[in-house]
């Protein structure tokens, strides 16, 4: 029982530190996903190689491109199409953050770092909460281009580990 809570705080103060540390490897294909439920309040951090989101990991070199990312950025700002809650939870995006990776100018010359990753912090206040006993996901429908997703899931039962493959399916929470 011990080591459980030990556990528990070692998984979450990584997560309220370093999220983008707590993640796995850089791996094409792959994303990470972080679900922390404490009381009414759902934190997710979603993170991965950029790959795995538009297809292609270099600065956009056309408008094509550019539109694609831009396209992925909005995507991952509302959280409530991708990260489901059932609706008798009665939860409210409260915080919707993702990040153009390629809003900064190029340092060092043009594709500087081979690699890139694309991540996303939202927030759901849930009004009844005893009533989420699950998530339903649509990030593989959204980004076609992603072909595993590994879940950890905090909550007051401990930490739990999901790994996800195509298609989109409910996320248990119970
Ligand atoms: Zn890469």
């Amino acid at each position: 029982m011990k080591c459980t809570v030990h556990l528990v705080l070692a998984v979450l103060a990584v997560h309220a530190a370093a999220p983008a540390l707590a993640a796995g490897s850089h791996e094409h294909g792959r994303a990470d996903l972080q679900i922390a439920v404490e009381a009414d309040v759902i934190d997710i951090h979603l993170g991965g190689a950029l790959d795995g989101f538009v297809g292609f990991e270099h600065r956009p070199r056309n408008a094509a491109e550019r539109a694609r990312v831009a396209s992925a950025v909005a995507q991952l700002s509302s959280p409530e199409q991708l990260v489901v809650p059932p609706p008798e939870a009665d939860c409210r995006v409260t915080l919707a953050e993702a990040r153009d990776p390629f809003a900064e100018p190029a340092v060092g010359g043009a594709d500087a770092a081979p690699h890139v990753e694309l991540s996303a912090s939202w927030q759901f206040r849930c009004r009844a909460p005893q009533a989420l006993a699950g998530l339903r996901l649509t990030l593989f429908q959204a980004f076609p281009e992603l072909e595993r997703i590994d879940v950890v899931v905090l909550d007051d039962r401990g930490p739990r580990v999901h790994r996800l493959a195509p298609p989109d399916a409910l996320l248990p929470l119970r």
